[in-house]
């Protein structure tokens, strides 16, 4: 497929929105292995950013402080495909300044920071045009919750996948509970809720359906059968392009 300018190859872009444990991250990553594009994890992006400020130790609710060591430190953030002694069950290898946080980012106190700091303009700003980069050069599924909207709002496929709540909170518990995470449903729950307000309310880029954006209910559905629907979506629209 070739895009207007001669010789510059266009790559197939599938952007995935939607609220925390709708299976954007599993299904992405399954839909990505059975086409052959690269997994783009933008929330891994933002965790690796949130678990370098914890450490640093400024208070996540001080906007000029965290901005501030950001840009000061520009600290290094990878993704990349986990490598044969990486497979222990991550979606993706997530390095920070080389050191491998695929597992760290993952915690509870890194996602009750996360939606914080996502909300100011010089954290989303450095963390957008690395993710547009990425889709340039590749075929790429990317999730997130702007990706639709601000960061690939002309991809090939938008998509806004969601489930009930309780059902994502169960989802998400399941995940926590496996890892030794010591916490209850209420409390996931709990936090979920929260972070899905502050995700929708806040005033940059907020989490939202796009016009012409495909609402994919996942409720009771497996992983398998969600990436099922994409692919042969996906399939359709290429062979309707060729
Ligand atoms: O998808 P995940 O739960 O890992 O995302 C963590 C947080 O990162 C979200 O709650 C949201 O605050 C933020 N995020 C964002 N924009 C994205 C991806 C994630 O604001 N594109």
């Amino acid at each position: 497929m070739y895009d207007t300018i001669v010789g510059v190859v266009k790559t197939f872009q599938i952007a995935i929105d939607g609220p925390v444990a709708a299976g954007k991250g599993t299904t992405a990553k399954l839909v990505a292995q059975r086409l052959g594009f690269l997994y783009v994890d933008t929330g891994a992006m933002y965790r690796s950013l949130t678990l370098y400020s914890q450490r640093a130790g400024v208070v996540l609710t001080d906007e000029a402080a965290v901005v501030g060591l950001l840009q000061k430190d520009k600290p290094h953030v990878d993704l990349r495909v986990p490598s044969e002694s990486e497979r222990d069950g991550r979606l993706c290898t997530v390095l920070l300044n080389g050191e491998d946080v695929s597992w760290k980012v993952r915690t509870e106190e890194v996602s009750r920071g996360v939606s914080i700091i996502t909300q100011y303009a010089g954290v989303r700003d450095m963390i957008t045009p690395l993710a547009r980069k990425i889709a340039e050069t590749q075929d790429v599924v990317m999730e997130g919750r702007d990706i639709t909207s601000v960061v690939l709002p002309r991809a090939d496929m938008l998509i806004y996948m969601d489930a009930q709540p309780m059902e994502r909170a169960i989802r998400r518990h399941r995940e926590l509970l496996m890892r030794g995470e010591d916490v209850t449903l209420d409390q996931v729950h709990a936090d979920l809720v929260e972070r899905d307000e502050r995700d929708s309310h806040r005033q940059i880029a907020p989490l939202k359906k796009v016009p012409g954006a495909w609402i994919l209910d996942t409720t009771g559905m497996t992983i398998d059968q969600v990436a099922d629907k994409i692919v042969e979506r996906v399939n359709e629209k290429r062979s309707q392009e060729n």
